[in-house]
């Protein structure tokens, strides 16, 4: 009778609760989610978008985060998928689901999120923290020679990849990564 009472004792029960509410606390604290990882960008900020308008949410989703970005002024790694196949392939792999939305943003390496996470984080000033290190530049992320698409039309093959398909240097549009703003 007296273990029962000790095992429902209020005192307890106060110390589970305690206890739970810590752990939810630690996870929703928790920006980076370990295991997702994105091999070779660990001094960089890649943030997968899409320039493409179809779907509203989405496309409004990406500006928020770019302009967000840019604001702080660092530099960024922006990857259209729609420009680059590649890339949607590779952030699949990253997060090993077929169905990701964007965009979505990796910090060091690091799986951060959503621009839903993304304006939480930057509202609670969690986000400069997270920048501290990256250079500031100016002028900002604007970009005359490609507009900002970080994408130019392949100077080395000028097209033929057409007929051959064989230019390492762009995509499968055609496109290399702008050697203005991109390195
Ligand atoms: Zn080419
Ligand atoms: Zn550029």
């Amino acid at each position: 009778m007296g273990a029962l009472l000790l095992n429902h004792s209020p005192v307890r029960l106060e110390k589970e609760q305690k206890e739970k509410e810590l752990m939810r606390k630690e996870k929703t604290e928790t920006h980076f989610k370990e295991k997702v990882s994105l091999a070779g960008s660990e001094e960089r900020i890649v943030v997968y978008l899409t320039s493409l308008r179809g779907v509203r949410k989405t496309y409004e989703d990406c500006s928020k985060v770019r302009m967000m970005l840019n604001n702080l002024g660092v530099a960024v790694d922006e990857r259209d998928i729609n420009l680059n196949a590649s890339y949607k392939k590779e952030l699949q792999n990253a997060v090993g689901n077929n169905k990701v939305s964007l965009p979505q943003v990796f910090i060091r390496g690091k799986y951060v999120g959503n621009a839903d996470v993304m304006e939480k984080l930057n509202e609670s000033g969690v986000l400069e923290k997270l920048l501290k290190g990256f250079p500031i530049q100016y002028p900002k992320n604007d970009c005359s020679k490609c507009g900002n698409a970080r994408f130019v039309s392949c100077s080395e093959c000028s097209g033929g990849w057409k007929v051959m398909n064989n230019c390492q240097y762009c995509n499968e549009n055609g496109l290399m990564r702008c050697p203005s703003c991109c390195t």
